[in-house]
């Protein structure tokens, strides 16, 4: 199978119509269900981060298993959304953004396929996110009047609980934007694989102390409600174009030693 693209969502399941078919991939970390549409002449993969009745913690998710069933598929290039808390005061609650580059402050994650077993390998994160996939959105984003606030660096913590108020100033002081529990490994993972990885966030809280105010997430159904559909068709209509591999450096990210 070839020309296979891939949306993963998080938080929210989407309404991808009726052209749909289930299927489970089992991999050597562990089965991964996903759903697959027929959207014009491509097929579109859809894989729900958390698990299909969203039951999985950010910290036991099983990103090798997901990134490997996409790879098994014959995946080539990946929209995720992912639902973040906003440590600058540019992005607002419901706003979206263009995830440009992240820290990692994760602990206990299987976070690399390179176990050694094939050599040496070190994997390139100079554009950790595809250049070309982010450049598409963006343009896209900008002529269906979606509107997108910027680019912003995505801190993962290792969840689960939320972070302190003092990580939270820590964290926007070494630069980062938005703050979620897991886009790491998961765009690593891609990247180790060779797939084009590109990920939209959308701001559906304030970070622990941001605002001098209780973490609340009365907002984050209506937040994602807004953008969710926005956000997939977007998604969609970009996947289902002829993407070039040649535009971007996501195939040749691996350094073997
Ligand atoms: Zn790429």
């Amino acid at each position: 199978m070839n020309n296979i693209k891939a949306i993963i969502g998080g938080t929210g399941i989407y309404d991808i119509g009726t052209d749909v078919y289930s299927e489970t991939i089992q991999t050597e970390y562990g089965d991964v269900a996903v759903d697959i549409v027929n959207i014009k002449d491509e097929k579109i993969v859809f894989l729900s981060r958390h698990g299909k009745t969203h039951s999985t913690p950010p910290h036991l998710i099983n990103y090798r298993a997901n990134m490997k069933a996409l790879c098994m598929l014959g995946v080539t290039h990946v929209y995720a959304t992912v639902a973040v808390g906003s440590i600058n005061n540019n992005f607002g609650l419901g706003d979206v953004v263009i995830i440009n580059d992240f820290m990692d402050f994760t602990k206990a994650r299987n976070n690399t396929f390179f176990d050694g077993t094939n050599g040496v390998k070190h994997v390139d994160m100079s554009d950790p996110y595809c250049k070309m996939l982010r450049v598409k959105f963006s343009e896209y984003a900008g002529n269906h009047n979606i509107d997108v606030k910027g680019n912003a660096v995505y801190v993962c913590t290792e969840g689960p609980r939320f972070e302190t108020a003092t990580e939270i100033k820590g964290y926007r002081l070494l630069g980062a934007d938005v703050v979620g529990m897991t886009n790491v490994p998961e765009v690593v993972l891609a990247k180790e694989l060779g797939i084009c990885y590109s990920a939209v966030g959308i701001i559906t809280n304030w970070a622990t102390g941001f605002k001098d105010e209780e973490i609340t997430f009365h907002d984050i159904k209506g937040s994602l409600k807004k953008n969710k559909e926005k956000i997939t068709s977007a998604f969609i209509e970009i996947l289902s174009t002829e993407l070039n591999k040649a535009e971007c450096n996501c195939a040749n990210s691996v350094i073997s030693l």
